[in-house]
């Protein structure tokens, strides 16, 4: 069995199952393979909240939260 404080991935047994579904959900979103716009690079990512930047050619775009489109 798990101690507590060990981590697992995502919520665990945490906020319910509405929520970890959901959150499931937004961090694959999240964590998906995007492609720079500028270089072509698979890096492009996010940065801040909202903030979506390539760490390669050095773009950035203002996206919402967890997409970069809105
Ligand atoms: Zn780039």
């Amino acid at each position: 069995m798990l101690k507590p404080g060990e981590s697992l991935k995502g919520l665990r047994q945490k906020y319910g199952i509405k929520h970890r579904k959901k959150f499931s959900a937004v961090h694959s979103l999240l964590k998906q393979k995007r492609k720079c716009p500028q270089c072509g690079s698979l890096k492009f990512g996010r940065e801040a909240v909202g903030i979506w930047s390539c760490p390669k050619c050095g773009y950035k775009v203002a996206g919402t939260a967890y997409d970069v489109s809105v």
